[in-house]
């Protein structure tokens, strides 16, 4: 038997926003039933067309708003609708810090069951604009020239883009340039339709302290034509290239990055600091795109921490030793463990560059290698875990709870897959004493999150 649905397609109907999802869109409730409707804010009233009705949600169109919401702002980027990699500018930046706090108290308690935690509003930045240190586009063609930018909303269709205002200008500046020299040197772009041409993407890195850059030219081809000419005058024609990377991806994917990488000119990495810490930093290694924020964000996880130099700590999915080598500077041991292994040379790289030896790295899956060093009678007084956004291991978890180190610091940039955790933590003797919303990603729905947790009894 079907129920009727309170809302049927192209009907227009009157409605009040509540709430955004995760993809920006504005959430208006019709007798309990949720429609979706892009460009809304929580708080306006409008008119809207109904464009799909499914069984438990549907999508609207704005068509008229009766009353603006105050947080309502005209959007500085010119390509906002069409390029979709910020879903907020039209919210003012208060109000997207207050959407990123209400987005995580909410999920904690609709997955977590995690009523009573203390969510602390979100740490945002003082110009949120301009901070990315990491560019990644796909290559195309037009008129026989090289574009490349973003592909349009749903679509594979690329972009040319010129500037991108969430991104270091600097990285503006190079990828541009070496569109064009790519493109005067009559490289052709990857054609995914039919997995012909050569360039796929460019991909560019900017140490913010250092001013070192780092260009890698993801390519189909093991080779790249006229490469000699194009890496002269690419480190002759940029200031601060410090490396010159190709990666060869021959597979038909929408992964960026292929499994080969070598070094055309230069050096294998380029170095930045976060607080007093230099990084060496490679081409297929994580490395955090805000570095002010994340200065912010690891100080809040040391804080956490709260560390006297006693204190053996394992760093789970510790990427180039980042938070481990903050750690290790208030610990007495930290062990951090990362997949890439390309990232834990780097970090030991890292570790020995800041004169810190009391860091050790491993390679391997951390739901692998935490149980195996818990085995063997190895157990932290403080764990640290930062995974991707699939959250942690379920194996991981269990580690943890058997291992009971009294505080586990988890930093996080999905507040579902957190929510998630935290609940089985919870229920294997941890109490959430706090969460920090910390705003890495301005202008989008993106939010990371740190939250310490504590064991009841010891
Ligand atoms: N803490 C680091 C990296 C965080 S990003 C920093 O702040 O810079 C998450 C990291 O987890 C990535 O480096 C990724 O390569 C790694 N990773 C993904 N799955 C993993 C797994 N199962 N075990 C260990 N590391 C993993």
């Amino acid at each position: 038997m079907s129920r009727t649905l309170p809302v049927t397609k192209n009907d227009y109907i009157d409605v009040e926003f509540e709430d955004l999802t995760h993809e920006g869109a504005g959430v208006a409730k019709v007798d309990g039933y949720p429609l979706f409707v892009p460009n809304a804010l929580p708080g306006e009233k409008a008119k809207v067309k109904v464009i799909k009705a499914n069984k438990g949600y549907g999508f609207g169109r704005l068509i008229e708003t009766y009353e603006e919401s105050p947080y309502r702002v005209k959007p500085l980027c010119p390509i906002y609708k069409e390029c979709g990699g910020c879903q907020l500018q039209h919210l003012s930046y208060e109000g997207q810090l207050l959407a990123k706090e209400k987005q995580v108290r909410d999920v904690l308690t609709r997955i977590g069951k995690l009523e009573d935690v203390k969510v602390h509003p979100t740490l945002g930045m003082q110009d949120p604009w301009r901070y990315r240190n990491k560019s990644q586009v796909p290559i195309g063609e037009q008129e026989g020239g090289l574009i490349g930018g973003f592909y349009q909303q749903r679509t594979h269709q690329i972009i040319d883009m010129k500037a991108c205002l969430i991104q270091q200008e600097k990285n503006d500046e190079v990828i541009q340039r070496v569109k064009e020299i790519c493109s005067r040197h009559g490289v052709r772009a990857y054609d995914e339709g039919r997995h012909k041409g050569e360039l796929r993407h460019i991909m560019a890195r900017y140490g913010l302290v250092t001013g070192e850059v780092m260009i890698v030219l993801v390519t189909r081809t093991n080779d790249l034509s006229n490469k000699n000419k194009i890496i002269e005058e690419i480190a002759e024609s940029i200031d601060g290239v410090k490396s010159i990377v190709q990666n060869v991806n021959t597979k038909k994917t929408n992964v960026i990055m292929g499994d080969e990488t070598r070094v055309l000119w230069g050096e294998e990495v380029i170095y930045d600091n976060i607080g007093d810490i230099k990084f060496a930093i490679s081409a297929r290694s994580f490395y955090q795109v805000n570095p002010d924020q994340t200065k912010v964000l690891y100080e809040k996880a040391l804080e956490y921490a709260d560390l006297t130099g006693e204190e053996s700590v394992i760093d789970a999915y510790c990427g180039i030793g980042t938070i481990s080598l903050f750690l290790a500077q208030k610990a007495k041991k930290v062990f951090g463990v990362e997949i890439v292994p390309e990232a834990i040379e780097d970090a030991k790289r890292n570790a020995e560059l800041n004169g810190i030896s009391n860091a050790e790295f491993a390679v391997g899956k951390a739901e692998e290698v935490i149980p195996n060093w818990y085995e063997e009678g190895n157990a932290a007084d403080v764990l640290v875990v930062d995974p991707p956004r699939k959250g942690c291991d379920e194996a991981l978890l269990q580690t943890i709870i058997a291992m009971k180190p009294k505080k586990v610091v988890y930093v996080s940039c999905n507040p579902g897959t957190l929510a998630r955790d935290l609940r089985v933590l919870e229920d294997g003797g941890y109490t959430t004493l706090e969460v920090q919303p910390v705003d890495m990603f301005p202008q989008t729905m993106h939010v990371e999150c740190v939250s310490l947790l504590q064991r009841e009894t010891i």
